[in-house]
């Protein structure tokens, strides 16, 4: 099988608004060993092995993207550190020619252990997701999680080299929207970025409604009050996913991602590829291709190539969250954020 495109197939990966899309996130799995209450229902029931992508077959899709032009990958789930073979399959992906760069978004109660063993196989970068400062809180809010066991995969994340360090914060009014400056404070002194996310009231996760949404504006405001001015970084660009700032004389920096109320559906360039091998277009809708199906029936290299640019094609425009409000079909936990 060629890992390089062939004459006469797809180049790139574009869509029909001229946006190049050069940046794969790839869900290891859904299952996850939190049941953050924004995410997932508690009780919620994952997919069966048998219909995730096995080890091969991932990196089949993947080489298929790196030879249309993707160039970073994101590793996310569910929780992509419960992945079994997660530090081999990581250090087949780094070797994967064209991907230059090997992120990975996880909850980091694992690192303390897989850090190191990561940033042996390739991983050159990881955002651990934090909500809260409180012990009591996190486990209200992940409704399992130990936060000291977080901090210690941050320690070990540190001392991995993996970098930047990136804190991703979900803000939801009535659970962690008083702590945000408290969050941003952890900036003052280590190197790293905390992000605060908005809120994507998914209809399927139980009791979560637009008005808990707080919006980015907001978060900032009550860091401002309570810290002082946020300074935009140099290279500052509105269609960013995120904006960054600088406390001043901050080691690190703060940033925000406004899915809801400032999308930044301009400057995407992003695909998604589900646990259970479908190129999800955009976060925001439900437009999907299924590669697995495909793949499984024998299609060789090149018609994954046109199946995947064909599809990359078809990516929408992700604004109107408004109208389908509650309408994605899958949990964020299939999705990967
Ligand atoms: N388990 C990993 C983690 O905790 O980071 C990776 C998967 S998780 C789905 C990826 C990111 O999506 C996390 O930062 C999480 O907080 C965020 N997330 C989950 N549900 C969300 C929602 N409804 N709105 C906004 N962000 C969400």
């Amino acid at each position: 099988m060629p890992d390089q495109a062939l004459p006469g197939s797809p180049a790139t990966l574009h869509d029909a608004y001229g946006r190049h899309l050069t940046y794969l996130r790839v869900s290891l799995t859904d299952a996850c060993n939190l049941r953050c209450v924004y995410c997932m229902p508690e009780d919620i029931t994952f997919r069966p092995p048998a219909n995730l992508m096995r080890d091969e077959e991932l990196l089949t899709l993947v080489r298929v993207a790196a030879s249309l032009g993707v160039e970073k990958v994101r590793l996310t789930g569910g929780e992509p550190t419960v992945r079994p073979g997660l530090v081999a399959l990581v250090r087949a992906i780094r070797a994967i020619p064209g991907i230059r760069r090997l992120a990975m978004t996880t909850n980091g109660v694992r690192l303390a252990e897989l850090a190191q063993p990561l940033a042996e196989a390739g991983l050159d970068q990881v955002n651990i997701s934090i909500d809260s400062l409180d012990g009591d809180r996190f486990r209200r809010i992940t409704r399992r999680g130990d936060l000291q066991e977080v901090w210690r995969g941050i320690d070990a994340a540190e001392k991995a080299g993996l970098a930047p360090i990136k804190l991703n914060c979900v803000v939801t009014r009535g659970y962690n929207d008083d702590e945000v400056a408290g969050l941003a404070r952890i900036t003052l002194d280590n190197p790293w970025e905390v992000r605060f996310i908005e809120l994507m009231p998914f209809g399927s996760v139980a009791g979560f409604q637009h008005d808990q949404v707080v919006p980015s504006a907001e978060t900032r405001a009550r860091i401002e009050a309570a810290l002082g001015p946020l300074i935009p970084e140099p290279g500052y660009d509105s269609h960013a996913p995120a904006q960054r700032y600088r406390l001043p004389g901050a080691r690190g920096q703060v940033g925000f991602i406004s899915t809801i109320t400032a999308p930044f559906c301009e400057g995407c360039t992003r695909l998604r590829l589900t646990a259970d091998g479908r190129l999800l277009l955009c976060l925001l809708r439900d437009d999907e291709a299924d590669l697995l199906t495909p793949l499984r029936a024998g299609a060789n290299f090149v018609a994954l190539q046109r199946l995947m640019a064909e599809a990359a094609y078809r990516k929408p425009w992700g604004r109107g969250r408004e109208e389908h409000e509650g309408e994605t079909a899958r949990e964020m936990s299939q999705i990967g954020g």
